[in-house]
């Protein structure tokens, strides 16, 4: 089966881990920092405090901000669900702001209306979570724009965003946004197998989210509270977890990073053929914002009327083409019902769910397989 993505692990990043399993230190040692490091030259941001998962750090960058119970989140129901979980963990609440139905990520004119109804009746979100849909950023201008007229918080959900670039600078660099969180999940951009890391230009948030990462504890002499101290002496300062990134997963991950720009250059040589090769088909195409360079996580295109979705997917599944959708509107799982949320709600969202499927799309993938792919599909939808 050729699935939607796949990680491709070098001798290198072989050799990498190996060598972290031969030293000292499995966990908290030298290359969890030096990663940190090289993710923040990549972002051009200034502190980056690795973790076990981007779901984690949405989680602690949520709290570093001080959301809590009585509060509101907003972002889009496309997207995988940690982007709304990391709410609903701090006690707070959930809610959406329906997709453009060109970029497919947060409409921009639908959160101003949101907005400025939510202003009317005092519910105004403490957080946006822009969530960077394959990879293409969000309007990051306009949204930050509203930000400073509505008072609220953004954070990146760039989990499929890293080596991406709006308005020429990285993802990340936090010009319009005051938290990004990357993700290192084996079909990312990148992989440390599980892993992520919040980024940030704001020494307090980092040291905040330092700290919710290990337990809520600190050695910093500056930190602790007790004066009799010795060499042993730790002390916990708030209610942390353990969302640590061991130096085995931070070695795979600088490793990696070592070929992110290769990655992204052969992922856009294949984002071209398909451009290419289905350009007659009766199906929209993914389409990027010129402020935007895109990652290219994923390959998304949109069936049209005449086709069934289901029926194609199956097809393709069939003839071992991993065609997958991302993603169930979150609004609409199971969980989510039972806070409320109806069909009917995100109605743009839920039209982008009945038409999306994701290609396979990777760095190793080859011309024959794609081609295999194209040729399926143009039978499919002729
Ligand atoms: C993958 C992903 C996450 C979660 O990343 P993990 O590292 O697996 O926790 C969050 N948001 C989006 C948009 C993702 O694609």
């Amino acid at each position: 089966m050729l699935n939607y993505g796949k990680q491709h692990i070098s001798d290198n990043d072989i050799a990498a881990v190996v060598q972290v399993l031969k030293s000292p230190y499995l966990t908290q040692g030298p290359v969890v920092p030096l990663f940190e490091q090289a993710i923040c030259q990549l972002t051009q941001a200034q502190f980056g405090i690795a973790v076990n998962s981007a779901t984690s750090a949405l989680h602690i960058a949520c709290l570093s901000l001080g959301l809590q119970q009585g509060d509101s989140v907003w972002t889009s129901p496309i997207s995988f669900v940690a982007s709304a979980n990391c709410a609903l963990y701090c006690g707070a609440s959930i809610d959406f702001i329906d997709i453009d139905p060109q970029t497919c990520n947060l409409s921009i004119p639908l959160l101003t209306h949101k907005l400025a109804q939510a202003k009317k009746t005092n519910c105004l979100p403490k957080i946006i979570i822009a969530v960077h849909l394959a990879g293409h950023s969000c309007d990051m201008q306009a949204l930050h724009q509203l930000s400073k007229k509505y008072h609220f918080h953004i954070i990146e959900d760039a989990a499929h965003a890293l080596g991406g670039y709006y308005r020429n600078k990285p993802i990340g660099n936090g010009e319009f946004s005051t938290i990004s969180v990357f993700s290192f999940h084996p079909v990312k951009s990148i992989t440390s197998g599980e892993g992520g890391m919040a980024v940030c230009n704001d020494k307090k948030l980092a040291d905040k989210m330092a700290l919710l990462r290990n337990h809520g504890i600190t050695r910093d002499i500056r930190l602790i509270t007790s004066q009799q101290q010795n060499a042993c002496y730790y002390e916990q300062l708030n209610l942390g977890f353990n969302y640590r990134m061991s130096d085995l997963h931070a070695a795979l991950g600088l490793s990696q990073l070592q070929q992110l720009k290769h990655f992204i250059k052969q992922r856009e040589k294949i984002v071209a053929y398909y451009n290419e090769q289905l350009s007659t088909l009766p199906i929209t195409l993914p389409r990027n914002h010129p402020d935007n360079h895109s990652s290219h996580h994923l390959y998304i295109i949109r069936l049209h009327r005449q086709h069934n979705q289901k029926n194609i997917i199956q097809q393709c599944h069939a003839q071992g083409i991993g065609v997958n959708i991302h993603y169930i509107p979150i609004h609409l799982q199971p969980y989510y019902q039972r806070l409320g949320f109806k069909h009917g709600d995100f109605p743009n969202a839920e039209n982008y769910y009945q038409k999306a499927i994701t290609l396979p799309l990777y760095p190793t993938l080859s011309r024959d397989e794609q081609d295999t792919i194209i040729n399926t599909l143009k039978t499919l939808l002729k």
